[in-house]
């Protein structure tokens, strides 16, 4: 055994003990992404940086052996920073999606082509439960909503977008579903007011009552909607909008409707209800009177968690500015939820959780036939018995297929998202969208697609796949900067990987391999 000292700790550690393993023995957060159990290793990723605080010197703790007297620091703020660098190389060629654009277009971020590969597969109740997860009133927005992510949808710089909102109106009309109510027990008893019955408070209702808030929406008119009630029967049919208000209803939240709320009314609620969200529309000076600070452009709240000058009140849609888009009002319903959630619980209040997200651009001319591997060539299906009918079902079935898929079938396990969100990496900072690697989809019909260029060539299948003797198994072919990682001879990905394909997708650290959850060649 050897005695050496780690963060100023003194340990005891087998001679010629590998220093990342002793250190994650230890319970210490080593990054690493080229590292993995079991296999010969080579250095490749740099995050597993540590230092050696008698030189000062940095080391990959991944290849050096443990030395007696050593002074290991695994965290201090250049290691950080070095990691954080590694992270941002890696990043500058990497090409790919995390989330799809149109989800990050999209108010409410609703995972749109998950929704629409539900849909292709005939799984309608599952794409209701997606769009609900995010939306909650789906078969509103299906029928009124602008489309931010339509504007954006990437299938555009092949033909036209996605028929995105018809697909989710389908789902919301014909879909069943019923919501996953699941109560945070630290939520036990606390109680939500929310001021305003239109489509930011429902919203907000909707998703703290999922989370187990005891909810109550106090609205001055007879009945709930706001602006919704007030379009044309011919686009949004009172009759969807009661159906999907009676939804929220079956919730468990509570509707005090006809009930203006003054000043007293107000002062009231806030000694009755743990917080109070304000949704009501235009109400700057009637806030003030409240004492909820303003300013020359209206209230003033946080524009990330929405909170107000006072304790526990949120304010939030037209409240804040006039809205014209009914998915941004339940957009900011949605994300309050977060902000109302965490400060009820104690925690910082920060709103909705993001994180790290790869983009890139538009599509070069040479990748359409890659994207088109995931897609048909039809072009926007416009619904055969008119708009105010939406799409048929086999109509459905043939725009769902359009879509190219953008976003990341790894996401769920990669590693390098996860570092990337850690380290706050910047994916721009050595260099941009210029020149960058054309994306290549390798697809085959199989049970795994591979991306090479979300690839970061860390050698992790090309090792695993020789450790397991795969009769053609993965390389590196090439040299130098253009080196990549493929199958030898130009054979098939389905001969590479053909006896231990799922153990290699699991072990990638990105989403360069991952399951094909639809194989669809039409
Ligand atoms: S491989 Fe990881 S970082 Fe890259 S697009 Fe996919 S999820 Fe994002
Ligand atoms: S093609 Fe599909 S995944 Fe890509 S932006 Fe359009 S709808 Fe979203
Ligand atoms: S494809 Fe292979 S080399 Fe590339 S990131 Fe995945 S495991 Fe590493």
């Amino acid at each position: 055994m050897i005695r050496l000292k780690v963060n100023h700790k003194e340990v005891e550690l087998a001679e010629g003990a590998n220093l990342m393993q002793a250190l994650l023995g230890m319970g210490y957060d080593i990054p690493h992404l080229c590292y993995y159990e079991g296999l010969e290793h080579h250095t490749s990723c740099m995050l597993c940086l540590v230092k050696d605080a008698r030189t000062g010197a940095l080391m990959p703790s991944c290849s050096v052996k443990a030395q007696p007297d050593m002074e290991v620091i695994t965290d201090d703020e250049e290691i950080f920073e070095m990691r954080q660098a590694a992270l941002d190389l890696l990043l500058s060629d990497h090409v790919g999606d995390c989330e799809a654009p149109c989800t990050k277009a999209c108010p409410a971020h609703m995972n749109i082509p998950l929704m629409i590969r539900k849909l292709q597969e005939g799984k309608t109740d599952e794409a209701l439960a997606v769009v609900m997860t995010d939306i909650a009133l789906p078969g509103v927005l299906g029928r009124i909503c602008s489309a931010p992510c339509e504007k954006i949808c990437r299938r555009k710089d092949i033909d036209e977008p996605v028929s995105i909102c018809l697909l989710k109106r389908y789902a919301a009309d014909f879909g069943q579903y019923a919501p996953p109510f699941d109560p945070d027990p630290a939520l036990q008893g606390k109680k939500l007011a929310v001021i305003g019955a239109g489509p930011a408070g429902l919203a907000v209702a909707y998703h703290a009552r999922l989370r187990g808030l005891d909810c109550t929406i106090f609205e001055k008119a007879p009945l709930a909607g706001g602006q919704l009630r007030a379009i044309d029967e011919a686009i949004l049919p009172k009759a969807v909008l009661d159906r999907e208000i009676a939804f929220i209803k079956s919730t468990g939240v509570r509707f005090e409707l006809g009930k203006a709320i003054d000043k007293a009314a107000f002062l009231h609620l806030r000694e009755r209800f743990d917080a109070v969200v304000v949704a009501a529309g235009p109400m700057e000076e009637q806030m003030r009177d409240w004492g909820i600070e303003t300013y020359q452009q209206g209230i003033l709240a946080n524009r990330s968690t929405y909170e107000t000058n006072l304790p526990g009140v949120f304010a939030i849609g037209s409240v804040l500015k006039p809205m014209k888009m009914a998915i941004k009002s339940l957009g900011h319903g949605k994300e309050a939820s977060y902000s109302a959630i965490q400060y009820l619980k104690g925690e910082k209040v920060k709103g909705e959780p993001g994180i790290f997200n790869s983009r890139f651009g538009r599509i070069l001319p040479e990748e359409v036939q890659e994207f088109l591997k995931e897609s048909t060539d039809h072009h926007r299906a416009e619904p055969i018995y008119g708009l105010a009918k939406g799409l048929e079902p086999e109509e459905v079935t043939e725009e769902a297929a359009r879509c190219i898929h953008c976003d990341c079938r790894g996401i769920e396990s990669c590693k390098l998202r996860i570092y990337a969100d850690a380290y706050r990496a910047d994916q721009k900072r050595f260099g941009g969208e210029d020149n960058r690697r054309a994306v290549k989809k390798v697809i085959e019909n199989g049970p795994v697609l591979f991306e090479p260029a979300k690839c970061i060539k860390c050698g992790i299948c090309v090792r695993l796949t020789a450790q397991h003797q795969e009769a053609f198994g993965m390389t590196f072919i090439g040299r130098g900067f253009d080196i990549e990682v493929g199958v030898p001879f130009n054979e098939l990905l389905q001969k590479g990987l053909d006896e231990i394909a799922g153990e290699v997708v699991r072990a990638c650290p990105t989403g360069a391999l991952a399951f094909n959850a639809k194989s669809i060649k039409k």
